[in-house]
């Protein structure tokens, strides 16, 4: 089993937090479509003994493209790789694309699942993102897409905001529930050095949440959703019995994939390429058969450490047992020694066979992670 990733690197407007790579130049948009088809054609034989049963458009907006551009990428996909009939076929999209008839188009060319940017249900924190949607439209958006037949949703949602009040929070984490959707994500805002943001906070035209604050919007997330009945299955990511982002959870569950186009990264379980993240260069690499791309092969430590970062975000956690079986003497007492401490300290659980962070330790959880993490000094 393993994962295909498209990154659209096109926006028709940046927002003012992303750090994504993307242009809101569109004059390459044709050529970087043969690119990315050669990309695909060209690296089949890399996934050719796996079956394919995610497929992730991201960017970027991939909801940017046209429908006839959309179909002709997986059929792309579909003429190269063995797709698994129940294969999960996201894509990304921003509601100031959609339209009931666009939507019904995207279920038809075969996507059937969808992840849209959302970010919030208050007009001032819209404008104040750059966003180009208004509240209304992504209403709508979530209204239309289930009547085009798409039975599992994702909205995105950003918290920690700048002036962004509990009660402004509560009201944005409120409406999601009730749009009755499968699965929301939502993102403590970071302040992205070469983001607007990130500037206008070094100039104080902006200020930071108090980490208390953020904090608190984080547990009342946690509260509002599980009594909604979501599951809380990774740090940022909450979904209704049964729709755990297929995709991304194989990204935490370390099986392989393949990312396509600019800045795309990919792994095979023992290296890690990433595409170079310019439209340009990636365009003369793939027309002219030289690299676009960097590769690295995964160490004993950056396995160990992947294993950590990735296993503690979720609900599945990280097994004892596994890292005794998987690495050398000094990971498993490392690893002792530091859930020894968390323990102690009552950020950990154990569920079957299997430590992970409890509610105390998702809200510290980099430190932890990073303490799990061994250096090369260790
Ligand atoms: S958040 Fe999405 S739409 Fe906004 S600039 Fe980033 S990739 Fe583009």
């Amino acid at each position: 089993m393993a994962g295909i990733y498209i990154h659209i690197p096109f926006c028709r407007k940046r927002c003012h937090y992303c750090d994504f790579f993307k242009s809101t130049d569109f004059s390459q948009k044709s050529r970087l479509l043969a690119g990315l088809k050669k990309e695909l054609e060209s690296r089949a034989f890399e996934l050719a003994s796996d079956e394919i049963d995610t497929i992730y458009l991201g960017g970027g907006t991939p909801s940017v493209l046209l429908i006839d551009e959309l179909k002709d990428l997986l059929a792309t996909i579909n003429q190269n790789y063995t797709v698994s009939g129940d294969a999960e076929i996201t894509m990304e999209a921003n509601p100031d694309d959609l339209s009931q008839a666009i939507l019904s188009a995207i279920r038809e060319v075969g996507f059937n699942r969808l992840s849209m940017g959302v970010q919030s249900f208050a007009e001032s924190d819209l404008k104040l993102m750059n966003r180009r949607h208004g509240v209304m439209q992504a209403v709508q958006s979530v209204k239309w897409a289930k009547r085009a037949g798409f039975s599992n949703i994702s909205i995105d949602l950003i918290y920690g905001l700048p002036n962004q009040t509990m009660e402004e929070w509560e009201r944005n984490v409120r409406i999601a529930v009730e749009l009755d959707v499968q699965h929301i994500s939502a993102y403590n805002l970071t302040y992205h050095e070469g983001t607007v943001f990130y500037d206008q906070l070094k100039k104080g035209v902006l200020k930071e949440l108090p980490d208390e604050l953020s904090l608190q919007q984080f547990e009342l997330l946690i509260k509002i959703l599980g009594e909604a009945g979501f599951e809380h299955y990774e740090i940022s990511n909450f979904s209704k019995p049964g729709f755990y982002s297929k995709h991304n959870s194989s990204y935490w569950k370390s099986k392989k994939y393949l990312g396509i186009g600019p800045s795309a990264h990919s792994f095979d379980l023992n290296s890690r390429r990433w595409n170079v993240s310019s439209i340009g260069k990636y365009l003369q690499g793939l027309e002219n058969n030289e690299s676009y791309s960097e590769a690295e092969i995964l160490t004993e430590q950056d396995n160990y450490n992947d294993y950590i970062i990735t296993g503690l975000r979720t609900v599945w956690g990280v097994s004892e047992e596994f890292v005794r079986a998987e690495f050398s003497a000094r990971y498993l007492i490392h690893f002792q020694k530091i859930k020894d401490k968390y323990m102690q300290s009552g950020h950990l659980i154990f569920s079957p066979e299997k430590i992970r962070l409890n509610r105390e330790g998702l809200f510290i959880s980099d430190q932890i992670m990073a303490d799990f993490m061994v250096v090369e000094s260790c």
